[in-house]
This record gives structure tokens, C-alpha cells and sequence, in this order.
């Protein structure tokens, strides 16, 4: 999964198809909105992750894994398996949270437009915009895998 962040000049999301990882401590990158180019410093990266709707409490929760992969709803604690093509299937039902009228989200997959990288001034393609939109209630799901 790859990362982004906000450029320091418009205030953009700016979205890196390329692991946090993989960038050096400090680099420059140029908006693709505002043509601007900012050097930008690694812990600056936020990693991607990816929202889904629990389809039993209807709450939303991501993952910052790539799936497939078996997580617990962090809201109802339902079972849930993410598959490999994005799609959830739930396992086993768990309790529905006090407000369980939660919020209608609708699934937000990885919404990642190409980006093009470089070395150095790197031109940066894409914009997060659905994936930042609704992130207060969301919560990151529970992985069972690490038993
Ligand atoms: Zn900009
Ligand atoms: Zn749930």
C-alpha cells in the first residue's frame, strides 16, 4: 500500500503509490494541483489504509493491511474476512454498539489514482479525496492474525 499527504502549499492530498518505507528521510515533491514543490520529510507520510463498512453494524473501520485477512469489527466485534478482491464477508456476528444507527458510509476502496515517482523531484499524480473524507468514526479493525 502506498501513502500521502498534504501539500504544504494548497493543502492537497497528495497520494504515493509507494511504501512509506521506501522514501528517504527527506525528499521534494511537486502538487499536481498547485504545480508548487515542497520538500517533505518522511514521519510527513501518512500510510494508506483502506475504509469498509462493517455490513452488520454498519460502522465503518480500515485497514492499513493489504487483504486478504481476518479482522473483528472494532465496533461489534463481528468476524469479519476481507477478501482478496476488497469484498467483506462476514463470519459471525457480534453485538451491535449502543448507537447502532450509525452512519451510512458506503464502501470506500482503495480510491488511489497512478502516481509517478522519482528520485528526485518527484511529479505526483493522484488525490485522496474520498479515502480522507470520513475518517472520525472510523476506527482501525482488530487483526486476528496475529496468533
Ligand atoms: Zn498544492
Ligand atoms: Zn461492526
Amino acid at each position: 500500500m502506498g501513502c500521502y499527504t498534504r501539500c504544504k502549499s494548497c493543502n492537497a492530498n497528495l497520494y504515493i503509490s509507494q511504501q512509506k518505507e521506501t522514501f528517504p528521510l527527506s525528499f521534494y515533491l511537486t502538487c499536481n494541483i498547485c504545480f508548487r514543490q515542497n520538500t517533505y520529510l518522511n514521519h510527513e507520510l501518512t500510510e494508506e489504509r483502506h475504509d469498509y463498512q462493517c455490513s452488520f453494524c454498519k460502522n465503518q473501520f480500515f485497514i492499513k493491511r493489504s487483504p486478504p485477512l481476518s479482522v473483528s469489527c472494532p465496533h461489534c466485534r463481528s468476524n469479519i474476512y476481507i477478501n482478496y478482491d476488497g469484498t467483506i464477508t462476514l463470519i459471525l456476528q457480534g453485538t451491535l454498539p449502543d448507537k447502532s444507527k450509525g452512519t451510512v458510509g458506503g464502501l470506500l476502496g482503495g480510491a488511489a489514482v497512478g502516481a509517478i515517482f522519482g528520485p528526485e523531484g518527484a511529479i505526483i499524480g493522484g488525490i485522496l479525496g474520498a479515502l480522507l473524507g470520513s475518517q472520525s468514526t472510523s476506527k482501525e479493525a482488530i487483526y486476528n492474525d496475529a496468533v
